[in-house]
């Protein structure tokens, strides 16, 4: 039946501006009400469950994430992958279409619905391909990946180099009102930089990747976004000079937006260094809760973990990343869960591919980074993930408004727990954060009205 009934828990619905001790009534998969009391106008024998001391919220929402099917399933699948969003807190996620093939076609679109239909423990909406095989050098039929489904269209991964492509791709991507995604990377500047281009770069002797790479694509983009009218989305934003370009090109009424990542906002360039190094000089602030317990993490100089695309800018970035997010010039909050095998991470800095797991951390990072050190309210943070990108990708979710998708999250913000790689349900292993001692955690995931995962 997918009924429900979540009681004295303290509901916060951003959409609804809605903060309060409430209980939330789901029937039949859908929100049938929320407000005190519920108990006595409920169907006779609802399941019930226990939400005093807990955060209830709309299911929370990861744009930016790979389940790497079809074809790179030795990485992540749809079953394992959504499995990892259940545990993280996460009722839907959207994948990026850079798989083998690539999604840039309606039957693969229509094969990754199927699947995650039959596997999926949560929602999967799917991101096409700007470009066939994204490849950057002819637009995909960005109409029929529209009529097959997909929330928007990115090249993620990869970004599109040629100025007139992206701007059809603006224009095509309009006439059925897509937002157009883009991962900021000027392949020129870049190059084969495998890390932030700075003091740590030069010292460890690895190639630089100035940020400057990421900036010139942003300030692109948002020309593109003034010059179509389409909706550019920046992902994954690590520079502060990119806030700069975003923050400015809003307050003008440029229709772009920005996402961040917890690896972008807690880590710097330091860690490549060695854990040593990282706490001596940026990581300092990172645990601001007192915890008995807590023991510094430790890992090694060139440890593949902190190898990430963008790669992890400077501590000035990091605060300025923090800074849009606390202004709002950032709205959204995602993981870019990018799963690799262990055999692929184990080599040479230079050599492992860009990427870590994120979707099993993601929350307690924010809330650590974002609301435990009182830069935003935990509802602010909480629209983040559900309200904005909901609207930004026109997804009928994020919200616990009578009638809506029953899709909820229960968090206890105030959980100290650690991350332990015998107990994370993704398929790979390449988190920097095992060992860490986290707070935060959700407790129960429900999807369609169902608890599909609940911390035991
Ligand atoms: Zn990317």
């Amino acid at each position: 039946m997918n009924s429900l009934l979540l009681t004295g828990g303290r509901v916060i619905d951003p959409a609804n501006q809605l903060d309060a001790v409430a209980d939330v009534l789901i029937l039949g998969g859908k929100i049938s009400a929320v407000g005190p009391n519920l108990a006595a106008g409920a169907p006779a024998g609802i399941p019930r469950l226990d939400a005093a001391g807990r955060v209830v919220c709309p299911g929370l929402i990861d744009l930016h994430v790979h389940l790497r099917e079809p074809g790179q399933t030795a990485k992540e699948t749809i079953r394992t992958g959504t499995r990892a969003a259940a545990q993280g807190g996460f009722t839907s996620v959207v994948c990026m279409p850079n798989t083998t093939p690539a999604i840039d076609n309606a039957g693969t679109v229509a094969l990754i619905h199927e699947r995650a239909r039959e596997q999926g423990l949560v929602n999967v909406f799917v991101a096409g391909a700007i470009t066939k095989g994204i490849a950057g050098e002819e637009l995909a039929a960005i109409g029929s990946l529209h009529q097959a489904g997909v929330v928007a269209i990115t090249d993620d991964g990869h970004c599109v180099q040629n100025n007139e492509l992206m701007r059809r791709a603006c224009e095509y991507a309009q006439m059925f009102k897509l937002p157009v995604m883009d991962h900021c990377q000027d392949y020129s500047l870049v190059t084969d930089g495998v890390m932030h281009e700075g003091y740590w770069s030069t010292s460890l002797g690895l190639r630089g990747w100035p940020s400057a790479g990421e900036e010139m694509i942003v300030a692109r983009n948002i020309l593109m976004a003034e010059l179509t009218g389409t909706h550019v989305h920046c992902q994954h934003l690590s520079a502060a000079g990119s806030v700069a370009l975003l923050r400015a090109a809003k307050q003008r009424g440029v229709p772009v937006s920005g996402e961040a990542c917890p690896h972008h906002y807690t880590l710097t360039d330091a860690a490549v260094a060695g854990s040593e190094q990282f706490w001596k000089a940026d990581g300092k602030g990172v645990f601001g809760f007192a915890s008995p317990t807590r023991e510094f993490p430790v890992w090694p100089a060139y440890d593949t973990h902190f190898k990430m695309n963008p790669p992890l800018g400077s501590a000035r970035d990091r605060e300025a990343v923090l800074a849009g997010l606390a202004d709002g010039t950032i709205e959204i909050l995602c993981s870019d869960h990018a799963p690799h095998c262990n055999y692929e991470k184990e080599v040479e800095f230079d050599y492992a591919p860009f990427g870590i797991t994120g979707l099993e951390t993601e929350l307690a990072l924010a809330l650590m980074q974002l609301v435990h050190s009182g830069r935003l309210s935990l509802a602010a943070m909480i629209a983040k993930y559900t309200v904005n990108p909901a609207r930004l990708l026109n997804l009928p979710k994020g919200t616990l408004t009578a009638g809506a998708d029953a899709d909820v999250t229960v968090i206890d913000p105030g959980r100290e727990w650690v991350f332990d790689r015998a107990q994370a349900a993704s398929q790979s292993h390449n988190s920097p954060f095992y060992g860490w001692p986290l707070k935060g955690r959700a407790t129960a995931t429900i999807v369609g009205g169902r608890v599909v995962w609940q911390l035991a």
